[in-house]
């Protein structure tokens, strides 16, 4: 177990808890938003995303889920106990970053092989979890940004939790260019089959902190449990585990 320290909001005087390891905490009472190392607010644009579910109407997106598709059991909906429905706001940075990537590479699907050079210019809001030991599948989220409001204690229910950031905006660039990099490899040996070089040039034009409503479900089936992610805002499933069908064909 982790020790919960405090320190007090700059801004109405109420404790704020924080964890070890945690950079920015927000304050349940007022919504301030602190950095914890300085005690000094935080003062860039701080967002979140409302949810639009209570625990029973999230039912129904759980179960309109376990209905779809076709590799699920058929019985899936009818034969699961939901076993937790635990909402949480977690804090996620978008770094909004322009990205040119110059490549060369060696074609080696034709004989002789050549080589190629070419260019990879995208844009993205592209998305980094704040947390470090939470595990989120943040390239499937597709994150409803135009539903983003100015940060609103008021509008946090109750029963949900708020998750404040481990990691600062300047590891969210780095983490941000990291990811783009990977992926632009990849996208890249879509036209050269061995990469000789790759320069990026990143633009990040702003990073926005941010929270987003997310369901963490358990359910259990034959006796197993299982982890589903619901988006709040939108109800749909972001990812599931799936049971196997049990039947050994494969
Ligand atoms: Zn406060």
């Amino acid at each position: 177990m982790s020790i919960v320290q405090e320190i007090r909001c700059s801004n109405c005087g109420a404790p704020i808890k924080f964890n070890p390891g945690e950079i920015l905490a927000t304050c349940q009472y007022c919504g301030f938003t602190v950095v914890i190392e300085t005690g000094e607010p935080f003062t860039f644009e701080h967002s979140m995303i409302l949810n639009q579910f209570d625990p029973t109407q999230v039912e129904k997106s759980i179960h309109d889920w376990m209905r779809s598709g076709f590799v699920k059991p058929g019985d899936l909906a009818r034969a699961s106990k939901i076993l937790e429905k635990n909402l949480m706001y977690l804090p996620f940075w978008i770094v909004h970053v322009n990205v040119i990537s110059e490549y060369k590479g060696v074609f080696e699907r034709l004989t002789p092989p050549m080589t190629k050079e070419g260019k990879i210019e995208k844009e993205y809001n592209w998305l980094v979890l704040a947390r470090k030991a939470t595990q989120f599948p943040t390239r499937e989220y597709d994150i409803p940004l135009e539903g983003k409001i100015p940060y609103d204690f008021r509008r946090i229910e109750g029963f949900a939790k708020v998750l404040n950031s481990e990691i600062g905006k300047e590891d969210a660039a780095d983490i941000a260019k990291q990811e783009i990099e990977t992926l632009h490899q990849f996208l890249a040996k879509e036209f050269v089959d061995k990469i000789i070089e790759m320069k990026n040039e990143f633009s990040i034009s702003d990073t926005l902190y941010l929270h987003a409503p997310i369901w963490f479900i358990k359910y259990e089936y034959r006796r197993k449990i299982y982890q589903l992610l619901i988006d709040g805002a939108t109800g749909t499933a972001i990812k599931g585990d799936i049971p196997s069908t049990g039947f050994g064909i494969l």
